[in-house]
């Protein structure tokens, strides 16, 4: 799971690493009001799981509270890479001297953490790694050992941040590890004017893995979903705000929710299975077969028809699906209830998208005839894996 920028502030700042005073605001008027209380001058900052903002026009600085609302305005709604902004962040500009990068990933080939660092942060960090990649230093991180004081000095010393950075080189460490993250960056940690180092920007991708022991997480990491600004005759041009967090994040939490283990991609094919190893082999074979998978739901062993049934909802809720496949190997599973279960949920569900269901094994004939009985216009058997891909495939590229 990501964080939003100001979630990972408040995560920074509780292990002690010094950020800007900073504030979220749903609403212009609430910038305004937040920038007053900061004392005028602020950042906004448009809040959205994607890098780039800056680049994008979704950090801008205003010179007064009044110019903050209208900066919010244009902020809030704006698309950034696909992410709509829902909210800002107001905060204290800083006088910057020197922009830095640091960040620690799990380098899962190695089987290391990698700490990476660069004395040239900021928003052209991406093009300093391609052209220069000398100006970019990738140290290994035994996870045992950690990123001791000593660690730290060798980092900042192999990429050329300052001594003092390795105080925060330290502390974003325990952060990773305090809380379960997958992923911490700073871009920019900047060294101020007056000499002070602050984390300006945070990534953090907290490990899903381990919520179940970071109670503090609960349902708070996902912002709740503001309501839309009032409309506001003031700013005719305003791009209405969606409410909600993207969907893909949401599909995510739904199937959450109904106990699914449902994973987001980026083709056009969403892909039902049941048991990891044949999802994963589906996944190859609708590959192969010239489509990209666009999602993918593994419904277990011993899926009961509501369990297919919740399955395709959310499979069919994702906006980037032009066509299922349904591959489902009977074991425990019999095949007349996953039928059952896609007869059920064609019930509640309004299918707009072909169906290819593949059912093979336990029971196979019986729910065979269950489809065939139903016989839904959108809904296709084909009795072989590499010939349901292949339809699949067919149908969500045509
Ligand atoms: P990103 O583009 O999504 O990574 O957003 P950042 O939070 O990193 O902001 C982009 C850039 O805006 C930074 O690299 C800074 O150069 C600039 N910026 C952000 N906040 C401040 C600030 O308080 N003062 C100044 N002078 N520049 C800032
Ligand atoms: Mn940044």
């Amino acid at each position: 799971m990501d964080l939003y920028e100001y979630q990972a502030r408040e995560l920074f700042k509780s292990h002690g690493i010094a950020v800007p005073d900073a504030t979220v605001a749903d609403h212009p008027r609430e910038a305004r009001r937040a920038a007053e209380l900061l004392g005028g001058r602020v950042v906004v900052k448009a809040q959205v799981k994607t890098g780039g903002r800056g680049k994008s026009g979704g950090v801008k600085l205003a010179a007064d509270p009044a110019a903050a609302e209208i900066t919010a305005r244009q902020i809030l709604g704006m698309d950034i890479k696909g992410h709509t902004v829902h909210r800002v962040m107001i905060a204290q500009p800083v006088d910057i001297q020197d922009e830095f990068y640091v960040s620690y990933v799990l380098d899962r080939a190695a089987g290391a953490f990698l700490a990476i660092a660069s004395a040239e942060g900021g928003m052209d960090i991406e093009g300093v790694a391609a052209t220069r990649p000398e100006a970019v230093a990738r140290i290994p991180v035994d996870p045992a050992e950690g990123v001791t004081e000593d660690k730290a000095a060798e980092i900042a010393a192999a990429a050329g941040l300052p001594p003092e950075a390795a105080d925060v080189l330290c502390r974003l460490w325990q952060v990773l590890v305090r809380e379960d993250a997958l992923l911490v960056e700073v871009n920019p940690l900047v060294r101020t004017a007056g000499g002070t180092i602050l984390a300006l920007d945070g990534k953090v991708t907290l490990d899903d893995n381990a919520a179940f022991r970071q109670a503090r997480w609960g349902e708070a990491p996902d912002a709740p979903a503001p309501a839309a600004p009032a409309p506001d005759t003031s700013a005719p041009d305003t791009p209405a705000a969606v409410a909600g967090p993207p969907p893909s994040e949401s599909l995510e939490a739904a199937a959450r929710a109904r106990g699914l283990n449902y994973v987001k991609l980026d083709g056009e094919v969403g892909i039902i299975g049941n048991g990891a190893g044949l999802v994963m082999s589906t996944l190859d074979v609708v590959a192969g077969r010239g489509a990209r998978p666009a999602n993918f739901l593994d419904i277990g062993g011993g899926a009961s028809a509501q369990v297919m049934a919740d399955g395709l909802d959310v499979i069919l809720s994702d906006p980037d699906v032009s066509a299922v496949l349904v591959n489902v190997f009977g074991g425990i599973t019999a095949c007349d209830a996953v039928a059952e279960g896609i007869v059920q949920a064609l019930e509640t569900v309004h299918l707009t998208k072909p169906l290819v269901v593949r059912l093979d094994g336990n029971n196979a004939a019986r729910g065979r005839a269950i489809l065939d009985a139903r016989a839904h216009p959108l809904v296709e058997q084909v009795t072989t894996m590499d010939g349901a891909a292949a339809r699949a495939a067919q149908l969500a590229t045509r």
